[in-house]
């Protein structure tokens, strides 16, 4: 049964028969008055705290081994399908585990993993722990992870590790960068390679001699960047060039003379 929805939709819950208990009783002062008819008729599941665990759910691992730590972390998000084989088909984070053969961590770690699940389980929008966590700085300094991503700490580790789970599930969509933003870091590069090569010519006087230059190592995804390069604040990777006395980031495009 098709229904139309013309107002906006600005919440939604799973009727039970306590509900329908309620609603036949005048509904609380702060009950919203304007949540469309149509809408609870609505069967379509969300998460909520009272959908239970089933027996089996579907999950990755991930590795973390960051110099904050001995041994390598392993952190586990298990979720679940909602509404499975409809058009509402939905996969949500309901847990995280983290394994580690350190325990020097233990303590804060059994702490973090279950408020995230009871957040996870709760439902709305669960993907603000990402930015909270990515957002924990640790006072001894954070580390330098391959690709020259910078991790304030080994919180914002795992939220970055949340991140990743969540884009992969589609819940969280990356700031896709436009065609023409795109184009724009691509000139970008482009011109300080130009410039790189033509500041190692040699001289006149040393024409034979051809020192090596610092060479732009470019990766199979090409996500490396010069050797000089400094931290982008907005991106938190080492891709920040100085070009034109305008220093300027070769992964995201940020450039302070906009
Ligand atoms: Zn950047």
């Amino acid at each position: 049964m098709a229904v139309k929805i013309d107002k906006k939709i600005k919440g939604y819950a799973v009727v039970t028969p306590e509900d329908k208990a309620r609603e036949a009783a005048p509904p609380p002062a702060a009950a919203p008055v304007d949540r469309p008819a149509a809408e609870a008729k609505d069967n379509i599941i969300q998460m909520h705290e009272r959908i239970e665990r089933p027996d089996v759910l579907i999950g990755s691992t991930y590795k973390i081994k960051s110099p904050m730590v001995e041994h390598a972390m392993y952190v586990t998000i298990n979720d679940i399908v909602l509404n499975a084989g409809t058009e509402h088909e939905l996969r949500r984070p309901f847990e995280v585990f983290i394994n580690s053969k350190s325990m020097d961590h233990f303590q804060w770690i059994v702490g973090l993993t279950r408020i995230m699940s009871a957040v996870f389980r709760k439902g709305g929008d669960v993907t603000f722990l990402v930015e909270e966590m990515k957002a924990v700085f640790d006072p001894r300094g954070g580390y330098f992870k391959a690709g020259g991503v910078y991790m304030p700490s080994l919180v914002a580790e795992i939220g970055a590790v949340v991140e990743e789970h969540m884009k992969s599930i589609g819940l969280i969509h990356d700031p896709e960068l436009s065609a023409h933003q795109k184009a724009l870091i691509a000139e970008k590069r482009r011109q300080f390679e130009e410039r790189q090569k033509k500041n190692a010519e040699p001289t006149p006087a040393a024409v034979q001699v051809t020192g090596p230059q610092e060479d732009i190592a470019v990766t199979g995804d090409g996500t490396s960047f010069p050797p000089s390069a400094t931290m982008c604040h907005k991106c938190n990777t080492k891709a920040l060039v100085i070009m034109d006395g305008c220093a300027t980031c070769l992964n995201c495009g940020y450039s302070k003379c906009g």
